[in-house]
């Protein structure tokens, strides 16, 4: 096993064994012996949005008689964050008024997983969304709330925190204060 994965992981298989000999463990004892391919299989399965394209699932088709606020609420998400690779873990809300045109709700979910499956900041996820569903959907307005735990800031430090953290991106029709009100109301944040 270990001489597969390390010729199938090269560089990063030894990087993850030093990384476990940093650490102060044996490497080679049984329980850690084929730990450095399991992180670099499990990292590589939450970090699989690289080789996905949002385009690729942003199929959007026409329905002219729609032009009330669409909401997909509660969408789980697992992302790791850029700057410890540290999970954080949450929901996403994202909501948008068609402009002539709609797109299947579980697209949604899948964009959100693509971004979510990269190194990120929460921040940039929640931006990231909206800016997707602009660029394809061209909608009146797009909308996206993140709320979500960080494992970097709940397992570290001395002041281990068990905050939530509440990021939101709004463009066009949500920036106007009854829409925004609308939507905030319906995912329960006002
Ligand atoms: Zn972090």
């Amino acid at each position: 096993m270990e001489n597969q994965a390390s010729s199938t992981w090269g560089d990063a298989y030894h990087s993850v064994r030093e990384l476990i000999k940093f650490l102060g463990e044996d490497p080679d004892r049984e329980g850690l012996k084929e730990t450095p391919y399991r992180v670099l299989k499990s990292l590589k399965e939450m970090l699989c949005g690289y080789s996905q394209d949002p385009k690729d699932v942003m199929k959007t088709f026409e329905d002219g008689a729609c032009d009330e606020m669409v909401l997909v609420k509660g969408i789980n998400l697992e992302s790791l964050c850029e700057h410890h690779l540290l999970p954080f873990i949450g929901q996403a809300h994202v909501a948008y008024i068609p402009n002539k045109r709609v797109i299947g709700l579980s697209k949604i979910a899948r964009l959100v997983d693509i971004y979510a499956k990269r190194l990120q900041i929460q921040e940039r996820l929640t931006v990231q969304i909206t800016k997707a569903l602009d660029d394809y959907l061209k909608p009146q307005g797009s909308a996206c709330v993140i709320e979500a735990k960080h494992l970097c800031l709940s397992c570290r430090g001395v002041m281990k925190q068990n905050a939530v953290m509440v990021t939101s991106s709004l463009t066009g029709a949500f920036r106007d204060p009854e829409v925004r009100s609308e939507f905030l109301r319906l995912i329960g944040r006002e």
